[in-house]
């Protein structure tokens, strides 16, 4: 089954807006399978967001996340990938829709909340790096409840 990382950035921690973001996730019916609060350092930031590295906002990127801690986590389930990214919103919250995620709580794109992974081969790169033990092994007993 597929599985994408997903990170609640130091705003969304400091806002007070974990659980919700958790139930949203849980809600739709996918499952938790790795979660772990962290403070990074700035050559990890810098290898999660590598592909950036060119961008004029790429220090300011990496002074964000590393300012607090982030919640990060594996989620699973059918197109977790797809799925994850229209539950989080467009990039910029001002172009994200009402009922995602950045269209709900955030106003600048600096301050977005909340990182998710834009494929599948992205999703397996991003989950090895911050979950080097892998996922935590479980079904949940929902499964024959969510899917035919
Ligand atoms: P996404 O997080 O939606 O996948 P990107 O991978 O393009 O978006 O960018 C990573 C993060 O960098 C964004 O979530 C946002 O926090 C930040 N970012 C992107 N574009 C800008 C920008 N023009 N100015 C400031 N920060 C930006
Ligand atoms: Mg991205």
């Amino acid at each position: 089954m597929e599985q994408t990382f997903i990170m609640i950035k130091p705003d969304g921690v400091q806002r007070g807006l974990v659980g919700q973001i958790i139930c949203r996730f849980e809600q739709k019916g996918f499952t938790l399978k790795g979660l772990k609060l962290i403070t990074v350092d700035r050559p990890f930031a810098e290898k999660h967001y590598q592909d950036l590295s060119a961008k004029p906002f790429f220090s300011g990127l990496v002074d964000y996340i590393i300012s607090g801690p982030v919640v990060a986590m594996i989620w699973e389930g059918k197109n977790v990938v797809l799925t994850g990214r229209k539950i989080i919103g467009a990039t910029n919250p001002a172009a994200s829709e009402p009922g995602t995620i950045r269209g709900d709580f955030a106003i600048d794109i600096g301050r977005n909340i909340i990182h998710g992974s834009d494929s599948v081969d992205s999703a397996n790169k991003e989950c090895a790096l911050w979950f080097p033990d892998g996922p935590v092994n479980w079904q949940s007993s929902l499964h024959s409840w969510i899917y035919e």
